[in-house]
């Protein structure tokens, strides 16, 4: 199918496109520049949308699983065959280099052809002469899936896929900041699934609430931050809707003293950095022990300076721009506190003039427990680096904070790195690496970084409900 990936965006509903008669803009953040009209979703479209998918339900829910499961396999070629126009339009409405729209898109592929393997078993809890009790999933019904700007294509793709292959319908609504590829994603999928089975809405904030209130929508897929999270399972509650909610962190890192400084140097700046570290499980506070502070944050100094941060459009660049105004906004007030509270910046703090939403890497130097830039999930490139002494203590750190998402451990000793390792409070913990997923380990956050898990058999029956089956054959 010949798509124009780089004008026209149009809703998909009912396997058709849909336009609005309010649109609002897409922008570049790399150059301000507003770069196309998107609809805006009223909310009798929205409600269209829902019935709609529901109309889908009964012949997708029955359809054999290997038909679904080769559905969502062909959803991930369709992706694949159209990868570089996805990767360049993903660049120019999420401002992120070509290296990281590369491994976004080519996981999006990945994503759908490995969910499309799985299946969830049918549990034969007892098998006697006088009954059978089977333990089945069932789908669901209408699934709405939510998604953040800093990564708009994988984040629906793992809510799609295993939405799908369990049965379900979806009504997906893409961030108002980056809604250009999932509506493309729409498009192009019209010719791969069965009307109605996938429809994508765009619209502001209230859409989303649209969604999650609607009695018609069965669960809730979430990715987005913790206070829009605690809305969402606020409004879930109206007809107890199934949430799956994966939210915000503030991801320790512990470096103990021996690890090979220089090696892990370069590792832990991409840990904290990959994305303009608008990244969920970006390290946000390095704990580095005592005895080699100066060597390691001399190292990532060093580092720092031959990144180059630029529109991501461009050859050469590492990093892009801050994805919207609004978190432009919110960094450009961290980094003022930070310069109001006396702490000493190791690397960058200053904003360039001129367009573009550009933040320099910033590093800072051992500053307070309770500054700012420690409690609170930056969501762009300020890294403060901490120094700590006593395992206990560090321990006590790491874990004094509503998140509880991800964390890692670097260090020779693996038996210790392990035993603190089980000590943090998150869903995922990395030993000497970071931020490798697949579609076959479970993640989620703890406390208040989600409810819930993507990905894995765990993942997959969260769009399910259990049913049992229990069969007296005395009859
Ligand atoms: P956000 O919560 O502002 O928005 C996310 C989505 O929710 C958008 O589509 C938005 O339109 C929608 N939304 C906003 N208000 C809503 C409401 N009341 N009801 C329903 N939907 C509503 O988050 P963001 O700023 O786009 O993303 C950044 C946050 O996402 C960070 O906190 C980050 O840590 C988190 N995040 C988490 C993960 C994870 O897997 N845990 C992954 C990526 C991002």
């Amino acid at each position: 199918m010949s798509i124009d990936f780089f004008s026209d965006y149009t809703m998909t509903i009912n396997g058709r496109a849909a336009s609005s008669d309010k649109c609002f803009d897409a922008f570049n953040p790399a150059t301000e520049a507003a770069i196309a009209k998107v609809p805006d979703a009223s909310r009798d479209q929205l409600e269209e949308t829902v019935a709609t998918a529901k109309a889908a339900f009964p012949a997708w829910s029955t359809r054999p699983l290997s038909e679904r499961q080769a559905l969502v396999a062909r959803i991930g070629d369709a992706i694949e065959t159209h990868s570089d126009d996805f990767m360049r339009l993903l660049t120019l409405e999420q401002g992120k280099a070509r290296a990281g729209a590369e491994w976004e898109i080519g996981g999006s592929v990945i994503w759908c052809r490995e969910i499309a393997k799985q299946e969830l078993p049918v549990h034969l809890a007892e098998q006697t002469e006088a009954r059978t009790v089977e333990i089945r999933r069932v789908p669901l019904g209408v699934v709405g899936g939510i998604t953040p700007w800093n990564f708009p294509v994988l984040l629906a793709i793992w809510k799609i896929a295993p939405a799908l292959v369990a049965g379900n319908t979806m009504v997906l609504k893409p961030s108002p900041w980056t809604p250009l590829c999932t509506l493309k994603l729409g498009e192009l999928l019209r010719d791969v699934l069965p009307a109605g089975v996938l429809n994508v809405v765009s619209g502001g904030n209230d859409l989303g609430a649209w969604l999650t209130q609607h009695p018609e929508v069965r669960k809730i897929s979430f990715t987005g931050s913790t206070a829009t999270g605690r809305k969402i399972m606020e409004s879930a509650s109206g007809n107890l809707k199934r949430i799956t909610l994966e939210l915000g962190g503030n991801d320790p890192a512990i470096v103990l003293p021996d690890v090979d400084v220089e090696k892990t140097a370069k590792k832990l700046f991409w840990a904290a950095f990959q994305n303009s570290a608008q990244f969920c499980v970006a390290a946000k506070r390095l704990y580095i022990h005592e005895d080699i502070y100066d060597e390691l944050s001399q190292a990532l100094v060093a580092y720092a300076a031959t990144v180059k941060v630029g529109d991501g459009s461009e050859q050469g660049t590492d990093l892009g721009p801050i994805q919207n105004a609004v978190q432009f906004e919110k960094l450009k007030a961290l980094l003022g506190d930070a310069r109001a509270s006396g702490l000493r910046f190791l690397a960058g703090g200053e904003i360039p003039e001129g367009r573009g939403y550009f933040v320099p890497v910033t590093i800072i130097d051992n500053p307070p427990e309770n500054a700012r830039v420690v409690t609170e999930e930056a969501f762009g490139p300020v890294l403060p680096l901490l120094k700590f002494s006593d395992i206990d203590d560090v321990v006590a750190r790491a874990n004094r904070t509503e998140y509880g998402l991800a964390a890692s451990v670097w260090g020779k000793d693996i038996g210790k790195a392990r035993s603190i390792a089980e000590r943090i409070e998150a869903g995922t913990v990395w030993i000497n690496e970071i931020h490798s997923f697949s579609p076959h380990v479970a993640f989620g956050g703890h406390k208040q970084s989600g409810i819930g898990i993507e990905n894995a058999l765990e993942g997959l029956a969260e769009y399910t409900n259990s049913q049992t089956i229990v069969t007296n054959h005395a009859e």
